[in-house]
């Protein structure tokens, strides 16, 4: 089977039962990649087919080695069935997580799992026609040196931060001088579907998919790092909102705080002063003030190239200026999360990025905040959570919007 492009081979099918069948193996197929393995009856209920039909297609999918036997599922009674999965090398897919300066890259297999070493790259976003060629460069980079069977690797995932229209595919905040939908543009230069979102939508769908079990039906992914990226899941669904822009919560004018622009460009905006870049802003003047505090030596040779993360190191040292940065951080992001929960109320509340790993330095002042800010009756039943995947989450995002849009061309082919 091409699982590269099936589309392409529906096209040169006839008769209405071959394509039947078709389709119907591509069902199975994303079934087992989305929803991980399972039996024969559990899935002719998911694709829509009987049982009849379900063994005969995964027994025609077994040959062609694509699914294989993984044990025995729970008995309903008599004999245990068997378990259907796919084989982790029946095909790969390519996740790309690129930030403001640069992009990460590695290959997947259908089980979810790495398979290749984490590639890196100096790519500062831009609206540089080039940018977009140095992307493309970049996966085909990892693709030839991956040693996988180029057949094999069916699709690329491509998350980035910005105003990101998945659907249409464009990047309205980079890489806007794309005259065609970016998808569009590099789908043909890599030879594979290409899925594009924002890395905060994406790294939130990775939480949900991923990381969390599959109760939870309405939780928030908040990401702070340079700025703030914010996912909404919304009925167990990733809510893009009527333009695909849903969740450009860092902008909001929630601080009367005239004197520091935001990188938006407005004053007062929940990013100027609650994100790495505040961090970084705040760090500063308490190293002017004290040459020689653990933050001063930490951050000494660093310049311009001072990262939040090295706050965190210094709050994690005991730092006395570091944790109250932090803390100052914490309760102003506090109360940008006391409205979402007054808005939408979660059941939970994921927190990610650089500034999380700060771990209780800055979820204590934001249970503050909370505490202030919201009411009682919403807060108590909404948890906050570090993020479970850590440093891999952008790429997992990657892999979640591959694993969430693949083969929907095959599957609503008519
Ligand atoms: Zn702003």
């Amino acid at each position: 089977m091409n699982l590269i492009d099936p589309k392409v081979v529906l096209d040169k099918k006839e008769g209405v039962v071959e394509i039947k069948n078709y389709i119907n193996k591509i069902k199975i197929i994303k079934e087992l990649y989305t929803g991980g393995s399972n039996t024969a009856s559990y899935i002719c209920q998911m694709v829509g087919i009987s049982l009849p039909t379900a063994n005969l297609l995964l027994s025609d999918l077994l040959e062609e080695k694509i699914v294989v036997k993984e044990g025995r599922g729970q008995s309903q009674g008599g004999r245990k069935p068997d378990l259907y999965g796919l084989a982790e090398d029946s095909f790969y897919v390519v996740a790309i997580d690129l930030n403001r300066f640069s992009g990460r890259a590695a290959i997947f297999n259908t089980k979810n799992r790495r398979v290749t070493e984490v590639y890196t790259k100096n790519i500062p976003l831009n609206s540089e026609s080039a940018t977009i060629d140095l992307i493309y460069e970049f996966g085909q980079e990892v693709i030839n040196g991956s040693g996988i069977p180029g057949e094999k690797i069916i699709a690329v995932g491509i998350t980035m931060p910005g105003l990101v229209d998945g659907v249409e595919g464009f990047n309205h905040t980079y890489l806007k001088s794309a005259k065609k939908s970016l998808k569009e543009i590099w789908g043909k230069k890599i030879g594979r579907t290409v899925f594009i979102e924002n890395d905060a939508r994406a790294k939130t769908l990775a939480e949900f998919k991923f990381a969390q079990t599959g109760e939870l039906k309405n939780v928030l992914g908040m990401f702070v790092d340079w700025g703030i990226g914010l996912g909404i899941i919304i009925d167990g669904k990733l809510y893009r909102g009527f333009s695909g822009f849903s969740g450009e919560f860092s902008h909001s004018p929630l601080f009367d705080n005239k004197d520091i622009s935001c990188s938006c460009g407005k004053r007062g905006c929940l990013e100027s002063v609650a994100s790495g870049t505040a961090v970084i802003r705040l760090a500063k003047e308490a190293i002017a003030l004290d040459s020689e505090s653990i933050l001063a030596k930490m951050a000494q040779g660093k310049g311009a190239d001072l990262d939040p993360s090295t706050i965190v190191e210094a709050a994690i040292a005991g730092d006395q200026r570091a944790i109250g940065i932090l803390s100052d951080v914490g309760l102003d992001l506090g109360r940008g999360i006391a409205i979402l929960i007054q808005l939408l109320n979660p059941e939970l509340i994921i927190l990610g990025g650089a500034i999380a790993e700060a771990n209780q330095y800055i979820t204590t002042p934001i249970q503050q905040a909370l505490n202030i800010y919201s009411m009682a009756k919403l807060r108590e039943k909404t948890e906050i959570q570090l993020s479970k995947l850590g440093s891999e989450v952008g790429l997992m995002g990657a892999v979640a919007i591959v694993n969430e849009h693949i083969f929907e061309d095959s599957i609503n082919y008519n």
